[in-house]
């Protein structure tokens, strides 16, 4: 059913994480095989994405039988279960999958995954409270984190930067941050250039270092 070697994604675990990631593949155009033990979850999936199976992943014959071995790319998306994680996660490395995802839901649980041989961990819980946290404590629109030490935020423009030339403005040398884009109201955002001037209702991304994005978010 699903063509193995397209870049298709099996995914493991289809509660809320699993099952929004297995949609949104989808939606991009990704095939998905998805897999629970649960009949309720592999239900209200069925017919939404390529395949949905019914099967414990803590047994090694079923993920063979299912075809897992063959993917490229697999998603372990169980959480709170530590030990279907783990055993899941273990029997990936077993099968030789080249590129296993798995999420955790605690550093120890994360470092447990990347002993096994786990390549990619992620911690959607945590990033996520941490985006939420600049989000409802700032004036910040959105904001990412892209690595440690560069972070892209959108924003209105604070008022000083209003009214003049981006170029002439000086924002770079004393805040650190360079915008990137500017929506003006009702138009799609354009890239910023040194001859965009702001105006007040403007929505702009600025980017640079997470800290000097966040000072540069806080100025009025
Ligand atoms: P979320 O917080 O994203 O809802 P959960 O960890 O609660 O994530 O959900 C994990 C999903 O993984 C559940 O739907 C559960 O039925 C499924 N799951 C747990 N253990 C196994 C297993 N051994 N085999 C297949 N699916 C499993």
């Amino acid at each position: 059913l699903v063509d193995k070697n397209s870049g298709a994604v099996a995914v493991i675990g289809l509660g809320r994480f699993g099952s929004s990631l297995a949609l949104e593949l989808t939606r991009r155009g990704t095939e998905v095989l998805a897999i629970d033990h649960r009949t309720a979850a592999v239900r209200s999936l069925t017919g939404r994405i390529t395949q949905v199976a019914a099967a414990d992943s803590t047994d090694l014959d079923a993920l063979r039988q299912l075809g897992v071995a063959d993917f490229h790319r697999v998603v372990c998306a169980i959480g709170s279960d530590l030990e279907a994680s783990i055993l899941t996660s273990s029997l990936l490395v077993e099968l030789e999958i080249d590129d296993i995802w798995a999420k955790a839901i605690s550093r120890q649980h994360g470092q447990i995954l990347e002993r096994i041989g786990v390549q990619h961990v992620v911690f959607p819980e945590h990033d996520m409270g941490e985006r939420v946290a600049h989000l409802v404590s700032g004036r910040l629109l959105d904001y990412m984190e892209v690595d440690e030490h560069f972070a892209m935020a959108k924003i209105h423009p604070p008022k000083d930067y209003v009214g003049i030339a981006l170029g002439r403005s000086g924002l770079r040398r004393k805040h650190g941050v360079t915008i990137v884009a500017v929506k003006p109201s009702g138009e799609e955002f354009t890239y910023a250039t040194a001859d965009t001037e702001l105006a007040y209702g403007d929505i702009i991304i600025v980017s640079g270092r997470p800290d000097q994005v966040e000072r540069f978010a806080e100025l009025p």
